[in-house]
């Protein structure tokens, strides 16, 4: 198929209304009931898509799809090479149509096309190599013992539901169904009711290259409706979520009596510590990079940030002059580098911590408002928003907000950088700026987190366990520890 141009898609991003319908057993279709429910375009604030509502039915139909491709199909018989060419086909398919997923995506949730291009989609095609290819060269372990040999197998377990978030709709809902099918198990995925465009796009491209029924996509609200159903499907023995960690702490509760076995990826509120003696150029980027890109709305965003007290007012000064040179713009416009929150909604939300940071003392050194510029008057835009002075248990500090707020403070040495760092519900990520190798190596391992970055940010190896500690997660995926979540592992042990 011949590739679209990005004007051209972007174009059509614009003009068209669209429906999404659910992909069940390889075909689009609309709820078994005809419910269906609006999307709204986050620049214009207007609605420009229907969306079919799934409900139990819609699941269990999805469901019963993904478990004859699983039972009667080829799929988990695949060998692992039919398997990597079949999922690099689908990674190919997804560059081929890059131009209109990045469309498609910034529409939907607001991301710059820039990002979307630039990052999200080749991130989403290598997501689905890099399983297709790993799953091709893992080795498993054997035991020699004296008379007899024992092996472990590493076998597809059924049928897989994902549950992804809105932030990185299709970044995300790749890195759960490119382990999943790569280790021979069919899947139902749940997007999320705010981002439904590119998960749509990926079912249907799925259709045409996997067998049908492998990839299952059901679109609808989570609680009691489409998400919670897959929760609660008996035959569906594996559960991989990304999302707020009060939904993770309900998928728990829904999936105990059918003792599903789950991966949470959850909410964050993580530390960055700058140190006197670190670049202070490179910290000012990365803060910069660690808490605007994606309007914030990023699980591993850097919202707290903590600098020490030598440097503390001149680092504050040259990270306000940066934040406030960001262009705010239309997420379709290429030189945008913050376009407008995921809902209208979401943005009250935002600025709900604003207020409290106003009511607990907080002092906003740049944006807390909304952008002048009247052609962004009807988006969900709030400028990057920076506030220090908050007291340590100030809501501000200690939830995570999940837009463009970030909270600052000063601390005088190591111990209470880590101490303050490490006094949060959350452990997803933290980073660290400092020229000392030894205090990186000491800092890094007393961070209660599952991901430290020194130096840097985002920077991820597939290869490496990614996931939370403490109320941000449970389980590891990346690698050979997706390998542990998405397949049985078996001992066969043979007498010699
Ligand atoms: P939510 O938890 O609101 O939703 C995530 C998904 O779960 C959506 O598809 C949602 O459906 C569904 N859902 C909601 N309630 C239920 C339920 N009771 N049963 C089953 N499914 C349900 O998260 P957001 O979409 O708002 O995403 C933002 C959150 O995701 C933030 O907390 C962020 O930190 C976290 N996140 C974590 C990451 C990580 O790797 N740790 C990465 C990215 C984001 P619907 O929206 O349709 O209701």
């Amino acid at each position: 198929m011949e590739q679209t141009t990005t004007a051209a898609a972007v174009r059509d991003a614009q003009e068209a209304h669209v429906t999404f319908e659910h992909v069940i057993g390889g075909a689009s279709v609309a709820s078994a009931d005809g419910a269906v429910f609006e999307t709204a375009d986050p620049h214009t604030g207007a609605v420009y898509g229907t969306v079919a509502r799934g409900g139990e039915e819609d699941v269990a139909r999805a469901v019963a799809a993904a478990r004859s491709a699983f039972d009667d199909g080829p799929w988990p018989r695949l060998s692992t090479r039919e398997r990597r060419l079949l999922l690099n086909r689908l990674a190919d398919r997804i560059e081929q149509e890059g131009d209109a997923l990045a469309a498609a995506e910034s529409r939907d949730m607001g991301k710059p096309i820039s990002e979307s291009r630039g990052h999200d989609v080749p991130r989403a095609a290598y997501n689905f190599r890099f399983f297709a290819d790993f799953q091709d060269h893992a080795a498993s372990e054997s035991f020699p013992m004296s008379g007899f040999h024992s092996y472990a197998r590493h076998e597809p377990v059924g049928v897989a539901g994902a549950i992804s978030p809105w932030n990185f709709p299709l970044m995300l809902a790749s890195w759960k169904v490119a382990p999943a099918l790569a280790f021979g198990n069919t899947v139902v995925l749940k997007p999320a009711e705010q981002s439904p465009a590119t998960a749509t796009m990926l079912g249907r491209i799925a259709a045409e290259v996997l067998p049908e029924g492998v990839l299952n996509v059901v679109h609808g609200f989570g609680p009691g409706e489409a998400g919670e159903a897959l929760v609660r499907h008996p035959d569906v023995q594996l559960l991989t979520f990304t999302g707020e960690t009060t939904t993770g702490q309900a998928i728990m509760q829904t999936a105990a009596p059918t003792l599903k076995r789950l991966s949470l990826e959850l909410g964050g509120k993580s530390p960055n510590l700058v140190f006197a003696d670190a670049d202070l150029d490179a910290a000012v980027a990365g803060t910069i990079r660690g808490i605007f890109s994606n309007q914030g709305e990023v699980c591993l965003a850097g919202s707290r940030l903590l600098v020490e007290r030598a440097v503390y007012d001149e680092f504050l000064a040259r990270l306000v002059a940066a934040a406030e040179r960001l262009p705010i713009g239309p997420p379709l416009e290429e030189t945008t580098k913050v376009g407008p929150l995921v809902s209208h909604e979401h943005r009250e939300r935002v600025e709900g911590y604003v207020a409290i940071a106003a009511e607990d003392g907080g002092r906003v050194l740049t944006g807390g408002s909304r952008p002048d510029d009247p052609a962004l008057a009807a988006g969900a835009y709030l400028r990057p928003t920076v506030i220090a002075d908050l007291p340590r248990g100030s809501r501000c500090v200690r939830e995570e907000i999940f837009g463009p707020v970030l909270v600052v403070a000063p601390f005088d040495d190591e111990a209470e950088a880590i101490r303050v760092a490490n006094d949060t519900p959350y452990g997803l990520a933290a980073m660290l700026w400092t020229q000392d190798l030894r205090r990186a190596h000491r800092v890094g391992a007393a961070l209660d987190v599952g991901t430290v970055w020194v130096n840097c940010f985002f920077v991820r190896d597939l290869r490496a366990p990614f996931g939370g500690a403490k109320g941000s997660g449970m389980g590891r995926e990346g690698g050979y520890y997706s390998r542990e979540f998405f397949t049985e592992a078996k001992t066969i042990t043979m007498a010699l």
